[in-house]
């Protein structure tokens, strides 16, 4: 089978052709960064409209790349949640009009599933049970993958994703948002010391799995105002003395945002063990998984338990079309 995916949910275009083996034929993305530096967020409305302009081009570029007709295509999958409702209208509102005028089935795929599942793509020794951390900018979830379409939820964030803790520390400290928030922040944070503020790790005495940010973030907020930062003077104008006092919060940040990941996984690993002893592998997917410290950190956690790490490469932990990606994994 040849099945071409779209994915819309927030404010990538993305569209890709793959096969049922997992041999992915094309990915083609668009991104909206520009509109999310200009506005530091985003709009629906305007993500909706962004979407609508490039969608059809997108599209056609992922077949062309793919060197198949569109005739070859046995399914089209789409992402159908969550997300921003009026951009994912756009996406299936394409799939439709693909898979109409072929007479194809219509595949609708939730986002986080292929979050998860798309690491199935790359590594073969992938089998049910094992355990999945998804880690982006809207979402924060540990779970159980029993089999396809079987999950037991470990984990959620109570308020904030880890990646918008991420992305908000990086506007706060007048990092170039043109890129997204995580690679600029994991960038400076090399510099700093990350023992240097004394951040709290979130939840201590909640014995769950669950997730918080909202008070890092505030904690960060804090600790920026308190060094006398101003986010309007872009790092690249700051002075020795000002960088180096915002790599080391940027540092300190990343310490804890992860040690908070590494707490959650390790019991959640203990747990999930107990009623699934045969898991040999821990995924971790979504945009903040391409960050190598949180990698190179849950690696030894994952190790202490005799799991394997499967992390896929950066452009496979994006939204790129990997929704329908996981429909054949
Ligand atoms: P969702 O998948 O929940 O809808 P999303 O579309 O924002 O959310 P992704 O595209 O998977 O998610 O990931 C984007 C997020 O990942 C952003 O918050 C970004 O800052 C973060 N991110 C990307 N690269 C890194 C990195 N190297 N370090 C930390 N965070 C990163
Ligand atoms: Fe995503």
């Amino acid at each position: 089978f040849i099945v071409l995916g779209i994915e819309t949910s927030c404010d990538d275009t993305a569209a890709a052709v793959v096969r049922s083996s997992g041999e992915i034929l094309s990915q083609v993305v668009s991104s909206q960064a520009d509109l999310l530096a200009r506005y530091g967020g985003v709009a629906p409305k305007m993500a909706e409209e962004a979407h609508s302009q490039v969608i059809d081009q997108v599209v056609q570029e992922a077949i062309d790349k793919a060197n198949v007709r569109e005739t070859d295509l046995s399914a089209v999958a789409v992402t159908i949640g969550p997300g921003l409702s009026l951009c994912l209208r756009v996406g299936v509102r394409k799939a439709r009009k693909t898979a109409g005028r072929f007479n194809l089935p219509i595949i609708g795929v939730h986002h986080m599933e292929a979050h998860a599942l798309v690491a199935r793509l790359m590594e073969k020794k992938l089998q049910f049970p094992f355990m999945a951390l998804l880690i982006s900018g809207g979402h924060n979830l540990l779970i159980l993958a029993q089999d396809l379409g079987q999950y037991i939820q470990l984990g959620t964030t109570i308020d904030d994703a880890v990646g918008e803790a991420y992305d908000k520390t990086a506007k706060w400290l007048g990092l170039d948002l043109r890129r997204s928030g995580g690679p600029a922040i994991e960038e400076l944070a090399r510099e700093g010391d990350a023992k240097s503020i004394k951040f709290s790790i979130p939840m201590k005495q909640h014995k769950d799995c669950n997730f918080s940010y909202a008070g890092l973030k505030t904690q960060v907020r804090l600790a920026i105002k308190s060094r006398n930062i101003d986010a309007e003077i872009p790092i690249s104008c700051a002075n020795h003395q000002d960088r180096s006092s915002r790599a080391d919060i940027a540092a300190s940040f990343q310490r804890v945002a992860v040690l908070h990941l590494e707490e959650r996984c390790e019991r959640a690993i203990e747990w999930a063990l107990n009623i699934e002893p045969s898991i040999k592998h821990l995924v971790v997917s979504g945009g903040v998984a391409s960050n190598q410290y949180v990698r190179a950190q849950l690696d030894q956690v994952v190790k202490k338990n005799s799991l394997q790490l499967v992390c896929p490469p950066p452009s496979l932990c994006t939204d790129n079309g990997k929704s329908y990606l996981s429909s054949f994994a």
